[in-house]
């Protein structure tokens, strides 16, 4: 039996439509993730399977439980990491801890969660005093104080750099290998291709696809992309045609061609007979962020987040 079963989930805010018939199940022991953009539907799902929101249909079950009916007993075994939990700023990390720590049945060994997430000499600082990371590793820790048997982690390295985001991967690995489902919601190509072992897709509150990170992307076909901007209007069907393209996505002056064999040399000629600038086009590995792309025709906004602005 999977470990959470969710079917036919929808719920909407006013006239907002956020989640529209949402179904999927999430195996014990995996890292599950929910990719896709802000906006995309993704919180709403999670906090409907932590009983935080009652959706307006479908059937939720976490081993068994029902959020709405079953509150008191989820808590025991779903610990939840949600954006922007706010804690006052006067409490010590060690307080927070103990404080959560005295919700649950079964708390975890403190001073270990403390080690695996770098606040080992900050039980006796206040956090208005921590960093952003340290908040943010802090939310995480609390998450896990219950011993949990599923974690759901929502934008988890938020704020993070570089270093710290691939410090919170490490210990969200570790966190799996101890024997906790995790539920990983990211907007983070990377993140989600790095850590999870499923993923569903979301795109304007309904599941577009959801399988391995490998299958998703082998899914694209072709392995590679070719991404530039053209001043000139390109003539996409015409590239289409090509045997060594799959796919042409043009999102205002940016055209991304997913193909194999040579598919550069093959686009370099067609732009050039098409009398399009083809300066500085260069093949690369598809990703996650192009599986999305040809299944919804519309970007991660990953891209952003390689070059370090994240959102
Ligand atoms: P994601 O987590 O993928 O960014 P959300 O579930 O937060 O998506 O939001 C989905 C949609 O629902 C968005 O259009 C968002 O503006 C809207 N929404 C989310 N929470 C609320 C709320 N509390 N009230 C009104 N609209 C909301």
């Amino acid at each position: 039996m999977a470990l959470i079963e969710v079917a036919g989930l929808k719920k909407s805010y006013g006239a907002t439509q956020a989640v529209r018939g949402v179904d999927f199940e999430v195996e014990e022991g995996e890292i599950f993730g929910i990719l896709g953009p802000n906006g995309a539907g993704k919180t709403t799902t999670v906090e409907c399977v932590a009983g935080i929101r009652t959706p307006d249909a479908g059937r939720i079950s976490v081993l068994g439980l029902d959020p709405r009916t079953d509150r008191a007993e989820l808590r025991q075994v779903l610990g939840v990491q949600l954006q922007e939990s706010r804690l006052p700023e006067r409490l010590r990390v060690g307080e927070a801890l103990d404080l959560f720590a005295s919700f649950y049945r079964r708390p975890a060994d403190q001073g270990r969660l403390l080690h695996d997430f770098g606040l080992q000499d900050k039980r006796r600082t206040p956090v208005k005093a921590l960093s952003g990371g340290q908040q943010q590793r802090l939310s995480i820790a609390l998450a896990l104080v219950g011993s949990p048997k599923v974690a759901v982690l929502d934008e988890l390295t938020t704020g993070l750099d570089p270093r710290g985001r691939r410090d919170t991967w490490q210990v969200i690995e570790q966190v799996r290998d101890r024997g906790v489902t995790v539920v990983l919601v990211t907007h983070f190509m990377e993140e989600a291709e790095r850590l999870c072992d499923r993923i569903a897709l979301i795109d304007q509150g309904r599941i577009a696809a959801l399988d391995t990170p490998a299958a998703l992307i082998s899914g694209v076909s072709g392995d590679q992309r070719l991404r530039f901007r053209s001043a000139d209007a390109v003539d996409q069907a015409a590239l289409s045609e090509l045997d060594e393209v799959v796919g042409v996505i043009v999102e205002g002056r940016t055209v991304t061609v997913t193909g194999s064999g040579d598919v550069t040399g093959a686009v370099e000629a067609e732009l050039r007979r098409q009398g399009v600038s083809t300066e500085g086009i260069r093949a690369e590995a598809t990703t996650l962020e192009d599986a999305y792309l040809s299944l919804t025709g519309r970007s991660l906004g990953a891209y952003a987040d390689s070059e370090g602005a994240d959102a």
